[in-house]
C-alpha cells in the first residue's frame, strides 16, 4: 500500500493509555490529571497545586517538555517524562487561502485525519474545529455529512487542535506572562468543523473546559461558539457544563423540508427544537443563538420562507440573530448555491422584521476550507451522488 493510499479502518475507540506505554496528559480534566499524578507517585497533599503548575506550562505558555517545567523540581520532572507524554494532532499538511484562511490537515492516533480550519479577521481570528472523524449525521447538503462515522475525537485531540493553531501562529505567550485579551490572532473558537459536538459530549466539554480555563487557553466563553444540527435532549447540557454560546444548524422552515436537509429532524422537529432553545438557561438579548440558514438554491430560500423563519422564532421568543450561509459546493453536491439577489431579498426581509441577518461571507474556497467542505482524506465511505439525492428524497 502506498504511503498516500486511503486508510481503511473500522470505526474503533483508541485508548488514551496504550497497554506499556506512557499516557499523554494533555486534555485530562483537572481531577483527571490529579488522580493520574497521585497513581504515579506525587503526594496527595502537593497534587493540587502540581495541576495548575503543569497545566499552566502546558496550555498558558505551549511548553512540550517536562524538562522545561522550572518551577518543578529536576526530580519530578523526570519522573513526569517517564510516565506521561504532551501530544497534540501531527500537522500532515497546511495550505493558505489567497484570503488567509488557513486549512490543516492533522492526523490522530489510527492514522485519520481532521481538518482544522483557520480564519483572520479584522481584530480577531476564528479557529473552526472538529469533533469527530466524519459524521453519524447525514445532512444532505453536508460534505462531511456523506462520510460515515469514524470515531469520536479524545478531549486531547480537540484540545490539541488549539494548540497546533496557535504553534503554528507563532502565538504563545512567554511563559510566566498571561496572554493579551485583545489583539489574540486566536481569539475564538467555533465548533463547526467536522462531525456533530454534541454527540461527542463529554470530550467538547473537557476540551472546552481547557479552553475557558483562566490557567488554560484563557479565552472567554463568549468567545467559543458550538454549532448543533439540533440534538435536543443535549442543549440544555450545553449551558450548564460548557457555557458557551450556541448555533443551531437551521436551514428550513417546514418539517417536510428540514427532513430531507438534516434528517435529525425526523427524530426532534422544528417545535421540539424550538422550545428546547427557548428554554436555553443563558439566552438574553446579550447572548442570543445564533440561527444557520445555508441558503439552497430552489430548496429554502424563498421570501415565504424568511418570513416562516422570523414568525417561528417569534412565537417561541428566543433571542435570536440569523446567519445566512451561502452555500459552499462540494464535488457531487445535489444542491446549487441561491443567487445573490434571493440572499439579499431573505436577508433584507430578516433585518426589517428587527433581526440581525448576517450573510456570511465564504472563506477559503480555493483550498475547499469553507462551511460544509471539510472532508477527511481517510474517507471511505463516499456516497455517490444519486444516492444523496435519493436519500434526501429529491
Ligand atoms: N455538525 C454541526 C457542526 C458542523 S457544520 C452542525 O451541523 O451544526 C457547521 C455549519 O456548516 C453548519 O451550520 C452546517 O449546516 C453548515 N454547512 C454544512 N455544509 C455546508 C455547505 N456545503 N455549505 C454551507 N454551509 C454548510
Ligand atoms: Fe454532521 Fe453537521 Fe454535516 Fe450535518 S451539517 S452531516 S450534523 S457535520
Amino acid at each position: 500500500m502506498s504511503a498516500n493510499a486511503p486508510i481503511t479502518q473500522d470505526v474503533m475507540t483508541i485508548p488514551r493509555k496504550l497497554p506499556e506505554g506512557p499516557t499523554n496528559i494533555v486534555g485530562m480534566t483537572r481531577p483527571q490529571m490529579r488522580e493520574a499524578l497521585i497513581a504515579s507517585g506525587t503526594p496527595e497533599k502537593q497534587a493540587k497545586m502540581r495541576v495548575g503548575q503543569i497545566w499552566q506550562w502546558i496550555y498558558q505558555w505551549g511548553v512540550r517538555d517536562f524538562a522545561e517545567m522550572t518551577n518543578l523540581s529536576k526530580a519530578f520532572r523526570a519522573e513526569l517524562a517517564e510516565k506521561f507524554v504532551i501530544e497534540i494532532p501531527e500537522v500532515v499538511s497546511r495550505q493558505v487561502s489567497s484570503d488567509g484562511t488557513r486549512k490543516y490537515l492533522v492526523r490522530i492516533a489510527g492514522g485519520h485525519e481532521v481538518e482544522v480550519v483557520y480564519i483572520p479577521e479584522e481584530g480577531r481570528g476564528t479557529l473552526c474545529i472538529s469533533s469527530q472523524v466524519g459524521c453519524t449525521l447525514t445532512c444532505s447538503f453536508c460534505h462531511t455529512g456523506t462520510q460515515k462515522l469514524v470515531r469520536n475525537l479524545t478531549s486531547a485531540e480537540i484540545i490539541g487542535q488549539v494548540m497546533m493553531a496557535r504553534d503554528d501562529l507563532d502565538e504563545w505567550p512567554t511563559p510566566g506572562k498571561r496572554a493579551p485579551d485583545e489583539s489574540r490572532l486566536l481569539s475564538n473558537i467555533v465548533l463547526m468543523g467536522m462531525g456533530e459536538p454534541l454527540y461527542n459530549f463529554d470530550n467538547v466539554r473537557d476540551a472546552m473546559k481547557i479552553a475557558m480555563d483562566p490557567e488554560g487557553i484563557q479565552l472567554s466563553r463568549r468567545r467559543i461558539t458550538l454549532s448543533t444540527s439540533g440534538v435536543v435532549p443535549e442543549i440544555a447540557r450545553t449551558a450548564d457544563e460548557i457555557g458557551c454560546l450556541l448555533a443551531i444548524s437551521f436551514h428550513a422552515t417546514t418539517d417536510e423540508t428540514r427532513d430531507k436537509l438534516v434528517p435529525i429532524n425526523k427524530r426532534w422537529n422544528i417545535r421540539e427544537l424550538l422550545q428546547a432553545l427557548a428554554d436555553y438557561p443563558r439566552v438574553s438579548n446579550s447572548e442570543r443563538i445564533t440561527f444557520e440558514y445555508v441558503m439552497l438554491d430552489g430548496v429554502n430560500d424563498t421570501k415565504a420562507d424568511a418570513h416562516r423563519l422570523i414568525s417561528l422564532i417569534r412565537e417561541f421568543n428566543i433571542p435570536a440573530k440569523i446567519n445566512l450561509i451561502p452555500f459552499n459546493e462540494w464535488p457531487g453536491a445535489p444542491y446549487k448555491r441561491s443567487s445573490g439577489n434571493r440572499i439579499h431579498a431573505f436577508a433584507d426581509i430578516i433585518h426589517e422584521a428587527g433581526f440581525a441577518s448576517p450573510i456570511r461571507t465564504p472563506r477559503g474556497e480555493d483550498i475547499m476550507a469553507a462551511c460544509g467542505q471539510l472532508k477527511s482524506a481517510t474517507e471511505r465511505a463516499r456516497k455517490s451522488r444519486k444516492q444523496i439525492e435519493a436519500e434526501a428524497g429529491l
